[in-house]
């Protein structure tokens, strides 16, 4: 089953002439999750073909500008292109302020669609949305104004029964779902069958993290253990360590850190300061520390899933 995100944007707040600021979108077959939009994220959705009337879920790390400027744009675009479907979003319930006079400013009558608004708890971790194929979690980062991440977890498939096995022990409708979910089956002539010779490999539910932004404190480690896939700001080098640390932002190292302790199968960072040109040096001094880790560029996708040895 699909679990892909796609980057949208990498750069932090101040412009860069080819980098966009935070926008990813995750993708699991039937739901594409828009994980902040920062400005221009629907000319990138545009670019990387993502259908806007897609976007059902928003979730809004935090309300700095670099994460929330894209939104006017793209719900005037939804207005534009007749949506009627409600539109969620996960953020600081503070974003009504920011966008309420900018809707009624455009739009003297109501907007054709529902935004309903899904404010986030910033003091503790917290289920914000669930259906049959994912959960998602938010839980505190640690920045200058109130920060959430969001962790994507797949809910697990049960394993098929294999035809041939049901044809060779003659195992009765009744009993094939309670296999499934892990039993075992008695033979006619009384041998026990073990649910892994009668079932397809088990699917592994795979899980993906979002960390945006925020400086290092390990009180999120315990929200992001194990994750497959783990998005981490890193927004200097070690060479603005007082930067980062007076701005409430990550270093490389301070990523790869994370990713260590919480024990992920690999890291992307990103959210690059735009004093770095080339961010191979963030990226190297990441690697340092967690091997498994990649620069994320503009329109690059990334398959979530398991990693071998994790
Ligand atoms: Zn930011």
């Amino acid at each position: 089953m699909l679990f892909q995100l796609t980057i949208l944007g990498t750069s932090s707040a101040l412009p860069t002439s080819n980098r966009y600021p935070t926008a990813q979108v995750l993708h699991v077959p039937g739901r594409f999750f828009l994980i902040d939009c920062g400005e221009g994220t629907q000319t990138q959705m545009r670019k990387y073909k993502i259908g806007f009337s897609k976007i059902n879920h928003i979730f809004i790390s935090h309300l700095h500008g670099d994460h929330i400027f894209g939104l006017i744009g793209l719900i005037s675009t939804m207005v534009l292109l007749g949506r009627i479907n409600d539109l969620h979003i996960y953020s600081h319930s503070e974003l009504q302020k920011f966008l309420l006079p900018q809707l009624q400013f455009l739009y003297a009558e109501e907007i054709p669609f529902k935004i309903i608004y899904h404010p986030l708890n910033f003091k503790k971790e917290q289920k914000i949305f669930e259906d049959k194929k994912v959960t998602v979690y938010s839980f505190p980062l640690s920045h200058r104004i109130p920060t959430c991440g969001f962790r994507f977890e797949e809910k697990p498939v049960l394993p098929n029964l294999i035809p041939a096995k049901i044809e060779e022990y003659q195992i009765p409708i009744r009993d094939r779902q309670r296999i499934k979910e892990g039993g075992d089956f008695i033979a006619s002539n009384g041998q026990l069958i073990l649910h892994s010779e009668l079932t397809t490999n088990k699917h592994q539910a795979r899980s993906f993290a979002f960390c945006s932004d925020t400086r290092y404190d390990e009180s999120y480690i315990e929200s992001i253990r194990n994750v497959d896939l783990l998005y981490h700001e890193a927004t200097f080098a070690e060479d603005n360590r007082e930067l980062a640390q007076s701005t409430y932002h990550s270093t490389g190292k301070d990523a790869a850190t994370v990713a260590l302790k919480a024990q992920v199968g690999k890291l992307i960072i990103g959210h690059f300061s735009a004093r770095y040109k080339d961010h191979t040096i963030i990226l190297k001094e990441a690697q340092a520390i967690f091997p498994n880790t990649k620069a994320i560029s503009e329109g690059e996708v990334f398959q979530v899933e398991k990693v071998i040895g994790h």
